[in-house]
């Protein structure tokens, strides 16, 4: 992998070309360089006997899933040799997000994987720059943080890829250009608790509020998080920037020292007083835009599971354009968004041929046969596979991806959602696609009222006959003095919600095989706390997602807050009586 980090744009522009227009020749020359070089692992033996034909490979090499190598992956964390699976020693193990059978996926790993990654943030720097202009005459502001990491048996860290970035040397050397210019000192990014982070983010990039180009965060859930601690905490960071001190619950010496060096004891009145009279508005609409006047851009991944984070952050951040950054996982770095201005739900992310070798598997039509990267067809719909540098072959990610589109030859691809289905109660399959798509019309319905949908996560309840599909919503009022909550309202959402739905879901309703839909409405702040409690069980900070937490919704921390509001749509079609149960007297309870 050549490192392009000192590149001129030209030069990088040049790159992105010969990688988008010769993508079947790096792809073959890529897996030939992963065959030869882990021909002698045993895994590979078991299946291709020392050869590295590709003819081979796709025939013996069996097409896996997590579950499958499970066992060779356990025996080299629990300290046999690499070559087990891979001829580069492994050196650490990435905390996937997904799950294995109720079990955490570790994932093997070695410096190969960031230099992948490092390559691909350093050609999004170049898009970026191009397509946002003025973008490297400031800093960014970004939310970096880093996890706890635990050990393998063998003694091997276990982390997130962006803890693992951070602690590296790639890191620790980036070139001193706009890209890797940042509000925040290192010691912030490195700083071992969450709370503290967040909090020393926003004050070093409050007190650069004029320099700030461009605000991020890994997901749109973190950029969501971050304004929850703005709201929570500004009166407190609108007194630091006065006094010019730190308060003194910040802790962590790295923290302390670094942010008490970017405040620098001055007091400033005025900035304080700027900060104050926008954050004390009634309505924080746009706030970003106001706090941070140069901010050209917001960078999240916002597609996926994340795509339901669109809406909330376009509330706050005026008309600063989301970009959705990268496709990546822990398998690997997949690829980069080669047209960052694009609007959110039109995202789509051009594969990079040189980082692993991806092939595809039709979800429709075709004979099941695996496709390769440049053979993708414009319009189809594939699960992705993975084989890497570093002891993963032909493994299912569980990624749907569909082709949208082509940067040169090179497919771009919109991530449609995890290959296994969202919610299921009898032969209905819902995507996380499909529950989107009927949870933004409702949430057309829910702004009509003025109110907000902050957050939502889904639950397939099977405990009573017929199950049903129950969705958890946190909502906010819009602006700060509306008290009212109209039941009607939720009906409607459930109605709306239901009729968006696809025709199996339909069919089973009307036959009864699948019960009425419901809405919880959860407290405000449920989501936050659900993420708290996730991280105190060892989720990772970075690769948090709520969809994938449900047991901790329906575990005790928040039973008691829960109020349903149930809708038989279909009964009322048939001129039935329905009954409602009244949120307002709870809503007004718990809010107020
Ligand atoms: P993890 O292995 O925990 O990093 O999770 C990786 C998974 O996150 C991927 O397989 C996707 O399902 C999801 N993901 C990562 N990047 C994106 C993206 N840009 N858009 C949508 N989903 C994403």
């Amino acid at each position: 992998m050549i490192i392009i980090s000192y590149y001129n744009e030209e030069e990088k522009g040049k790159v992105l070309e010969d990688l988008t227009w010769n993508v079947k020749q790096i792809q073959d020359d890529l897996l030939k360089e992963i065959l030869t070089l882990n021909s002698g692992t045993e895994y590979l033996q078991n299946f291709l006997h020392g050869s590295s034909a590709k003819e081979l490979f796709k025939k013996n090499l069996p097409i896996v899933t997590y579950k499958d190598v499970k066992p060779y992956i356990d025996r080299v964390a629990n300290g046999e040799s690499s070559n087990i699976i891979s001829t580069l020693p492994i050196t650490n193990f990435f905390n996937s997000s997904g799950t294995s059978g109720g079990a955490n996926k570790i994932l093997p790993s070695n410096s190969k994987y960031l230099d992948g990654s490092a390559f691909s943030t350093d050609l999004l720097a170049h898009v970026i720059r191009k397509h946002v202009k003025g973008v490297e005459r400031g800093k960014g502001m970004l939310f970096f943080l880093t996890g706890h990491d635990t050990k393998t048996p063998g003694g091997f860290p276990i982390e997130d890829g962006i803890s693992w970035y951070l602690k590296s040397d790639y890191f620790k050397n980036r070139p001193s250009t706009w890209f890797y210019s940042y509000t925040s000192p290192d010691e912030v990014m490195l700083g071992s608790d969450l709370k503290e982070n967040l909090y020393c983010h926003l004050l070093c990039g409050l007190v650069q509020r004029d320099e700030v180009t461009r605000i991020g965060s890994t997901f749109a859930s973190g950029m969501v998080r971050v304004i929850k601690v703005l709201e929570d905490s500004w009166k407190e960071l609108c007194s630091n920037i006065r006094s010019g001190n730190l308060s003194e619950w910040i802790t962590d010496s790295g923290c302390r020292n670094s942010v008490s060096l970017v405040l620098g004891g001055q007091p400033r009145h005025k900035l304080s007083d700027e900060i104050e009279s926008i954050c004390s508005q009634k309505s924080w609409k746009g706030i970003m835009k106001k706090l941070w006047p140069q901010t050209l851009c917001i960078e999240a991944i916002a597609t996926g599971s994340m795509a339901q984070y669109v809406p909330t952050l376009k509330h706050y951040s005026g008309d600063v354009p989301l970009v959705s950054t990268i496709y990546a996982s822990s398998e690997s770095m997949f690829g980069i968004n080669t047209d960052p201005l694009c609007q959110p739900e039109n995202t789509s992310y051009t594969l990079m041929p040189n980082i692993s070798y991806f092939e595809f598997i039709p979800t429709e039509g075709g004979n099941g046969d695996v496709v390769d990267l440049a053979d993708v067809k414009l319009g189809c719909s594939y699960q992705l596979l993975v084989t890497n540098l570093w002891g993963l072959y032909r493994m299912r990610i569980g990624d749907i991806v569909k082709v949208t589109g082509f940067h040169n030859k090179a497919p771009k691809f919109r991530v449609i959602g995890r290959e296994n289905t969202l919610l299921s109660i009898d032969t209905d399959r819902t995507t996380e696609e499909y529950l989107l798509k009927a949870v933004n019309r409702a949430r057309l319905v829910l702004e009509s009222s003025d109110l907000r949908l902050v957050a939502f996560t889904s639950y397939a309840d099977i405990s009573s006959s017929p199950g049903h599909y129950v969705i958890y919503w946190e909502v906010k009022t819009k602006e700060e003095d509306m008290k009212e909550l109209d039941e009607k309202t939720f009906l409607e959402c459930c109605s709306v919600m239901e009729d968006t739905l696809d025709e199996e879901y339909m069919y089973c309703r009307a036959n009864e095989f699948i019960g009425p839909l419901e809405i919880r409405v959860v407290n405000d702040g449920t989501f936050d706390s659900l993420m708290n409690l996730s991280i105190s069980k060892g989720a990772s900070i970075t690769q948090y997602k709520y969809w994938r937490q449900m047991w901790l919704l329906d575990s005790s921390v928040l039973s008691e807050h829960l109020m349903c509001l149930s809708h038989d749509i279909w009964s009322k079609k048939r001129g039935r009586n329905v009954c409602v149960l009244s949120v307002l007297s709870w809503f007004l309870l718990t809010i107020f």
